[in-house]
């Protein structure tokens, strides 16, 4: 999957999934990543949490059925802090014999009271690595509109992006975010400091109070007056939240794809009915950007 040239030819529509809980059969966790072929995506991302104590679980089966049974482009993610070069290397291994070729490389959250490796303390690390050991990956990396919640500085957040890019990160995915303004104004500094791969926006559709309130808290992602009238009013009533933050999502979409985004990458959390909601809403949005 070459990215870039993608890019150039559409807006790309992006999927993440989990991998299902490791009691799941799999003959349901094949049901549940199906529903998602219907969504018509450019590529699925699976994630795999930092301190996956098996890293050659979970998403791999996930990304083999993603790449060979759904035959959708797959996309691994690999935490690097709590993993060795040699992992990595056995992950990869594994990757390549079922075909999946993008990584998204990642440092990976810290887990409390558990000390890291110590072999990749930060992404670019991970990305210099598989560059240049196993150049024939695709990399694709994470990035902040709203920056990271370790950074001393966004100045100093999008420095330290430029180099994950220069050490072989060529297409970005930025967190979640719900105001749009935030991702023009990131992405205006991220060109101006030469950052010139693709940089997809990542949007979750928030269906649910909870749940957002730990994303933010976890993320420190700003929730903006307009979408937190739609959190207090509806928080109760599972019908108008979910019909409501479908429907700010796809205001965010349509406003982000008119002004020319490289890609939106939905945030899933393996709900194949809102991702559907959202695609049957905006497809053609989507469509109107193909180059012929
Ligand atoms: P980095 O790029 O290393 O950045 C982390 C912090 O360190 C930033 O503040 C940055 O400015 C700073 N920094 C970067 N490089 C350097 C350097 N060389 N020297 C000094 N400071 C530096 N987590 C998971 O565990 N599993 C997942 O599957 C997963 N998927 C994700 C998908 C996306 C699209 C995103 C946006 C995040 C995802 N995360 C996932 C969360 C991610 O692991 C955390 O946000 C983590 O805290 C940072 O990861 P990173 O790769 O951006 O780190």
């Amino acid at each position: 999957m070459n990215l870039t040239a993608l890019s150039n030819q559409k807006t790309i529509f992006s999927l993440e999934v989990f991998p299902p809980k490791k009691s799941t059969p799999d003959s349901a966790i094949l049901d549940t990543i199906s529903q998602f072929k219907a969504v018509d995506p450019d590529f699925i991302s699976v994630t795999l949490g930092a301190g996956g104590t098996n890293p050659l679980g979970g998403n791999i089966e996930v990304a083999d059925i993603i790449q060979n049974q759904l035959g959708i482009d797959a996309v691994a993610h690999v935490p690097g802090l709590y993993q060795t070069k040699s992992e990595v290397l056995q992950l990869l291994d594994k990757l390549d014999e079922i075909n999946v070729h993008n990584i998204l490389a990642l440092r990976g959250d810290r887990i409390a009271n558990r000390k890291p490796v110590g072999e990749f303390n930060h992404a670019n690390e991970l990305v210099e690595f598989i560059k240049n050991n196993r150049p024939e990956f695709n990399i694709l990396g994470a990035c902040y509109p709203n920056c990271h919640t370790d950074a001393d500085s966004f100045i100093d957040d999008i420095a330290n992006l430029k180099v994950k890019v220069d050490s072989g990160a060529d297409h970005l995915i930025t967190q979640l975010f719900f105001d749009d303004d935030a991702f023009y104004e990131f992405y205006e500094k991220a060109r101006i400091a030469g950052i010139n791969v693709p940089i997809e926006a990542g949007i979750m559709p928030c269906t649910n109070k909870r749940q957002i309130e730990r994303i933010t808290s976890i993320t420190g992602v700003p929730v903006p007056k307009k979408f937190q009238a739609i959190l207090d009013r509806y928080a109760d009533n599972k019908e108008a939240m979910r019909d409501a933050g479908i429907a700010f999502a796809v205001d965010q979409i349509i406003d982000l794809v008119s002004r020319g985004v490289d890609g939106i990458h939905l945030y899933t959390m393996n709900q194949a009915d809102t991702a559907a909601r959202i695609y049957n809403e905006t497809k053609s949005v989507f469509k109107a950007t193909e180059v012929h």
